[in-house]
């Protein structure tokens, strides 16, 4: 079979080199196989015909049946267009293309019956669809009915009639070519127990459905089978990870901790820091290594857990790391922490690009004896000339920054790898985290501190500015501090600098009475954290910043988060930015700036973020507007998949499903050596060949 399915696309009837070429380069399809796999995104009943009159503003594609009656042009230039007039008898609507316009006046004839279908858009009173299907009116008979498959096409592939339609054709010689070598790529027993289509079924009808409910069928057992093959690798590699690596036991409770708890500890821990402390405890004492993820929303208090951590960990004999994702961060880290142990006779050190020659040998040297008992610091701390006598625990602050690589040399750091907490304020919905880390266990500190006032969050139009400033100042004039953040978007980088410049005048302008500092990503680290250093001394009182700052700064005096252009942010950036304040005991203020016109899906996010301060809520919500494939962080954090036909967030019913059928699997038969297990060994080797990097997900 795997011959047939392997042909190259070139060899297809109504393919050949050129369009072979596009299809590689635009698509990613290179065999028959891809074709197969290459699933309609929408599919639109053109069973039904539309009358004109029915038409509204919020249609779908729709089928009309009527005649061209003149064909006009109109404008000049890049704006010159052809506009056919259309009518069916229960009204107009105009047919417009702005190419091609030779080419459809030769092709269509005014008068005669056809079937036209695209999408139409109100102008006015009046409806118009560019760019329509036309077809030829045969009878009622021979015409095409049923639900029509669309495929996602480009530009590119359009211009050589790579359309929708041109797909369809290819994908009908590709199925009957080999329809006949296709083979189950499931097992039997999983088909039938679950009630699934069988793979030659569901293929054909993802790309002909014959029937609604087969199509659904089709589609359930499509993505059945894509989240299944996910979790029954993440599940097998997880597994097999715990059985091949030995954890350090961290049974002892000792001193430091004892001490620090009775003595040092400014607060009583929330109910939520306890519960996780537990969790994680309870895990370092398996002898099982940990890998564990600790969510939990800005300003929940994550530094004070993975402090009291790093303290078992020491009670116990061994060393702590605690790594944040820039120098500001990790100095930060080190001064409160230092402060928190003070008197505990403990030996902390800060590690960084900036540490000096000198400071750096010898705590490279401190860190071999034993004499440091935590090291605080950047990706330095990844450098190969950072060994440790006896490294038992690494706490990575922040994760999404730092690469899956990155995390796994830390691993190398002891002949035994440490336990592994990733601590980040992302919150990722569980059933997101179920699949990206589905082989880390995840503790969630869902309560902030008492006596934080919940920070106010307004809407203002940008017209409006003068009343934003006059409250500004205000905040300003009673001592508080205030950011000002502009949008920052990679491919134009430089209006986004010119954007930034300009506020920086502008506000200096407004506030000739205050220090205003400056901070962008274009900026040496250095230059940058000495201007983040003189905000967090207030020797600056405003702040206009990039998203650079969006990470973890901690600047208690802070007040007022102002955010510039907010419509260009997603929801979990404007949550992340807003947690920059909120931080001491005064009201607080997120400022969201817009244009007055917003589309109705902006307008929605704003209003989210107007009513909402709970990070999870915003997170769903979030990946309900954008889709997963757009979550912040998810790419650097190495989601190493890309999903043909599930979607995390709505089929998240079927991926639970999916992953308890792989666990059951798993239980009976954990090196899946049974002979009906065969076949998905063989599918989890041709994941892992494809571009999937299965290993790397931990
Ligand atoms: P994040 O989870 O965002 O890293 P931090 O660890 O920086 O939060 O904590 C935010 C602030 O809350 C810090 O000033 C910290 O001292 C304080 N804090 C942490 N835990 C408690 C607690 N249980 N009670 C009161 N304040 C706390
Ligand atoms: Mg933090």
């Amino acid at each position: 079979m795997t011959e047939v399915l392997h042909t190259d696309i070139k060899y297809l009837q109504g393919v050949g080199p050129k369009k072979a070429d596009i299809l590689n380069k635009e698509i990613e399809i290179f065999t028959v196989e891809d074709l197969l796999y290459y699933f309609p995104y929408r599919y639109v009943d053109r069973s039904r015909i539309y009358f004109i009159h029915e038409i509204d503003g919020n249609m779908p594609y729709i089928q009309l049946k009527g005649k061209i009656t003149a064909f006009e042009t109109f404008g000049e230039g890049r704006n010159k267009r052809l506009v056919g007039h259309f009518t069916d008898g229960t009204g107009f609507i105009d047919l417009v293309w702005f190419q091609g316009a030779k080419f459809i006046t030769d092709k269509y004839k005014t008068h005669s019956p056809y079937i036209i279908f695209g999408k139409p858009t109100q102008f006015g009173d009046r409806f118009n669809i560019a760019h329509p299907e036309i077809d030829p009116f045969i009878t009622e008979e021979r015409r095409q009915t049923g639900l029509m498959p669309f495929y996602n096409t480009t530009e590119k592939m359009k211009k050589h009639y790579l359309n929708s339609k041109a797909i369809q054709k290819i994908m009908l010689s590709a199925f009957q070519s080999v329809m006949n070598h296709l083979s189950e790529t499931l097992p039997a027993s999983v088909i039938r127990d679950n009630r699934l289509m069988g793979l030659k079924d569901a293929l054909r009808n993802i790309h002909f459905p014959e029937t609604p409910a087969l199509l659904r069928e089709a589609q359930h057992r499509l993505k059945f089978e894509e989240l299944f093959y996910i979790q029954l690798n993440i599940l097998r590699y997880t597994a097999e990870r715990k059985s091949k690596l030995k954890g350090f036991v961290f049974n002892k409770v000792g001193e430091y901790l004892n001490t620090f708890y009775a003595k040092n500890l400014p607060f009583e821990l929330t109910n939520a820091q306890k519960r996780v402390i537990k969790e994680i405890r309870r895990d370092m004492d398996t002898g099982e290594q940990m890998n564990r993820l600790l969510q939990g929303d800005v300003g929940s208090g994550k530094t004070l857990v993975a402090l009291m951590l790093m303290l078992i960990a020491i009670d116990n004999g061994f060393q702590a790391a605690l790594m944040a994702p820039t120098e500001i961060l990790a100095t930060q880290h080190f001064a409160s922490i230092s402060e928190m142990i003070r008197g505990l006779g403990l030996n902390v050190e800060l590690l960084t690009g900036s540490t000096k020659k000198k400071d750096r040998e010898r705590i490279h040297t401190g860190l071999l004896t034993g004499d440091v008992n935590i090291l605080i610091g950047t990706h330095a701390l990844i450098e190969d000339t950072v060994q440790f006598s006896n490294l038992g625990l690494v706490i990575i602050d922040e994760q999404h920054r730092f690469g899956v690589a990155q995390r796994a040399k830390l691993w190398t750091k002891n002949s035994n790898p440490p336990h592994m907490l990733v601590m980040t304020a992302t919150p990722i919905p569980r059933t997101l985290a179920m699949t990206v880390y589905g082989d880390l266990d995840v503790s969630v500190i869902d309560e902030l501190p008492p006596g934080r006032k919940p920070i106010e969050t307004l809407h203002v139009y940008d017209k409006k500015r003068q009343g934003l400033y006059q409250s500004i100042r205000k905040q300003l004039s009673e001592g508080r501090q205030v950011y000002i953040v502009y949008p920052l978007i990679e491919e134009s980088e430089k209006l986004d600098l010119k954007n930034l410049e300009e506020g920086f005048e502008h506000i200096q302008e407004v506030f000739p009475e205050y220090t205003v500092c400056k901070v962008h990503g274009k900026m040496k680290p250095k230059e940058k954290d000495a201007e983040m250093q003189r905000f967090v001394n207030n020797e600056a009182q405003i702040m206009v910043a990039t998203t650079v700052i969006e990470v973890g700064v901690n600047v208690p005096n802070a007040s007022v988060m102002v955010i510039e252009s907010a419509q260009r942010f997603g929801l979990s950036q404007l949550h992340q930015l807003r947690g920059r304040v909120g931080r001491g005991a005064d009201q607080s203020f997120c400022i969201l700036v817009t244009p007055y016109e917003l589309s109705a899906d902006t307008r929605k996010r704003i209003n989210i973020m107007v009513e909402s301060t709970d990070g999870f809520e915003i997170a769903e919500a979030d990946l309900k507007f954008r889709g997963p494939g757009d979550l912040e962080g998810t790419q650097q954090s190495g989601i190493p998949f890309n999903l043909k036909i599930a979607n995390i967030v709505k089929d998240s019913e079927t991926l639970q499903f999916a992953r308890s059928i792989a666990q059951k699997l798993l239980d009976e038969d954990p090196q899946l050596e049974k002979p009906e297990h065969l076949i998905l060994k063989k599918q989890l080797r041709k994941l892992s060949g494809n571009r999937y990097n299965w290993g790397m997900i931990s």
